[in-house]
């Protein structure tokens, strides 16, 4: 073909029914295409028996189907299994399966490390080394439905892992496209969450072009605290994030997920507790608390119990909606981005 091959999983749809007619084929070859890729998420062009020989070569040469390629798993005790994949230019990434009967959710990554600093997490202290490309994320979730078997769908997908999902929209946007096409993986947007430490400019553009379901990583409910953990906050203080947040497009029934890490004496107090309610009162909001999983290389602490339950309770008592997530697979390090950093030290 003379042609550098294209990365097939870069293509939305409607993108791949025109590559489709550019090399000859009929606009509904891409349908084809779709399922084969991620409905039955094919390993190879040859399991294709309805594609003639002659369009399965042209596949083969004209295109990668592979856009990353498993190096690594690690299963953690409670069944949480994490992936390191390569990608072509050697960089490391990571993903976590996460199941959780019925759901089994896919956390991928946006980013190969990440700019944005938040002193608590391990990701942070890499920098950035490179945006991921619409390929890259979607074919962690083709690699990850292929390791769980045709018996087990996965069922939730979050973008929680390396990286900072809305500074990389460009890719992000046409993932979410693929990975909701009813042609292929069919996700619901209720069953997709995109996580941010509060990008104000790029989440208006999210919640206009899609629907899925809004993550803010809060963590702190002053502008001083929040300034110390995530640099970010310096460039959109609360005031501004909460501004988009209340202004975020959101149907009736949805509400926008604020995590929120408690880091011992950091942000974990009962002043802590009361400001967080003052904060989200006019924002439809559930809020997630994640006891920090602590790591040699950060110089935090998990609360007691004691001081975690107290929290939950100072914001359900105002009525509200207060969950706290166990960290996942603890023992194999399932916290954003620490496999990767192990293996990159190592
Ligand atoms: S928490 Fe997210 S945004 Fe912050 S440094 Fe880690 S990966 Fe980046």
């Amino acid at each position: 073909m003379g042609q550098e091959p294209i990365f097939i999983k870069d293509l939305p749809l409607e993108a791949l029914e025109t590559w489709v007619q550019t090399i000859g084929e009929r606009p509904f070859r891409a349908r084809q295409i779709f399922r084969h890729l991620y409905h039955r998420v094919i390993r190879s062009w040859d399991e294709c028996s309805d594609l003639s020989k002659a369009f399965r070569t042209q596949l083969e040469y004209g295109t990668r189907l592979h856009a990353v390629e498993v190096v690594a798993t690690e299963d953690a005790a409670d069944d949480t299994r994490k992936f390191v994949f390569r990608l072509r230019d050697g960089s490391l990434i990571e993903s976590v399966l996460i199941p959780d009967p019925p759901r089994l959710t896919a956390c991928v990554s946006s980013q190969v490390g990440c700019a944005l600093g938040c002193r608590f997490c391990l990701t942070g202290t890499m920098g950035l080394t490179r945006h991921l490309a619409t390929a890259e994320i979607v074919d962690q979730v083709v690699h990850m439905q292929q390791d769980a078997g045709p018996g087990r769908r996965i069922t939730n997908i979050v973008f929680m892992g390396m990286g900072e999902p809305l500074a990389n929209e460009e890719a992000l946007l046409p993932a979410l496209n693929i990975l909701m096409d009813p042609t292929g993986f069919g996700f619901s947007h209720r069953r997709i969450t995109v996580s941010t430490v509060g990008l104000v400019p790029q989440m208006a553009r999210l919640g206009r072009e899609t629907p899925v379901n809004l993550a803010v990583s809060l963590h702190a409910a002053d502008d001083d605290t929040r300034n110390r953990l995530m640099p970010i906050n310096r460039k959109y203080p609360l005031a501004v994030l909460m501004e988009a947040c209340r202004a975020y497009p959101m149907p009736s029934r949805k509400r926008i997920t604020f995590e929120y890490i408690l880091l011992k004496d950091v942000n974990d107090r009962p002043e802590d507790a009361r400001r967080l309610v003052r904060l989200l009162a006019s924002v439809r909001s559930k809020v997630n608390l994640i006891p920090f999983n602590p790591h040699p290389n950060l110089p935090f602490e998990r609360p007691s119990e004691e001081r975690i339950l107290a929290f939950q309770e100072i914001l359900q008592n105002a009525h509200l909606t207060a969950t706290i997530r166990q960290s996942r697979g603890a023992d194999i390090r399932a916290a954003c981005g620490q496999l990767a950093a192990r293996m990159v030290s190592s």
